[in-house]
């Protein structure tokens, strides 16, 4: 039986990594916009999970169909785990904006360790819930490496090298995204037949 799955997010850069790793396992995907649902929920909450589920249950409510959501982030130890779950919203304007606040914020600062965090929310028209996280360790960068990805990707340098230099391939391989969607397929598989 084929399965769809709603993405609910505008961001496109997440929206095509869901899409890709999702698609892999036999799912068709659709993103919320592409079923006329426009808007977002408000982001209020106190944490990943709270916020991917905030995300999901708005779009879920509207579709009647399954829902998934992803909430992320870049989490630096020398800035006490910001920008945390205000990625999205460190500083006004662009992706390039918010690398250059984060940059300046970390200047002459030795200890660059960080992890990014992917906590997906799945809601399911009969009420059950899969919730599951990602994370994945690394460095930040003193200036921009590559030109690929998205948001923090060209200063982020994990285990392969800058996020912003990788394949799709090899981002997936590691990434917070690909190892929350891992085990999302998991726990889907797991309980496949009461979904
Ligand atoms: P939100 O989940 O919509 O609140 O936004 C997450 C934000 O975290 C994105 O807008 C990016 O700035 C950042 N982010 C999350 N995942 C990634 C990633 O894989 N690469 C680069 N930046 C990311």
């Amino acid at each position: 039986m084929e399965k769809t799955l709603v993405i609910a997010s505008n961001n496109k850069g997440k929206i095509a990594e869901i899409k890709r790793i999702v698609e892999k396992a036999g799912w068709n995907t659709v993103s919320a916009k592409e079923i006329g649902i426009d808007g977002e929920a408000e982001e209020n909450g106190k944490s990943f999970e709270e916020n991917a589920e905030i995300k999901a249950r708005y779009v879920m409510k509207r579709c009647k169909t399954a829902t998934i959501a992803d909430d992320s982030g870049l989490c630096v130890d020398a800035l006490n785990g910001a920008p945390g779950i205000y990625s999205a919203r460190y500083a006004p304007g662009t992706d390039d904006d918010r690398i250059d606040k984060l940059l300046s914020e970390l200047r002459g600062v030795e200890d660059r360790t960080a992890r990014f965090v992917s906590v997906i929310c799945c809601l399911f028209p009969n009420g059950e819930k899969i919730v599951v996280r990602g994370e994945c360790e690394g460095e930040i960068a003193f200036e921009r490496h590559g030109t690929g990805g998205f948001g923090y990707d060209p200063i982020f340098i994990s285990e392969l090298g800058a996020f912003g230099e990788l394949t799709a391939e090899q981002k997936d391989s590691i990434s917070h995204r690909g190892k929350a969607l891992e085990k999302f397929k998991e726990e889907f598989l797991k309980r496949n037949d009461t979904l």
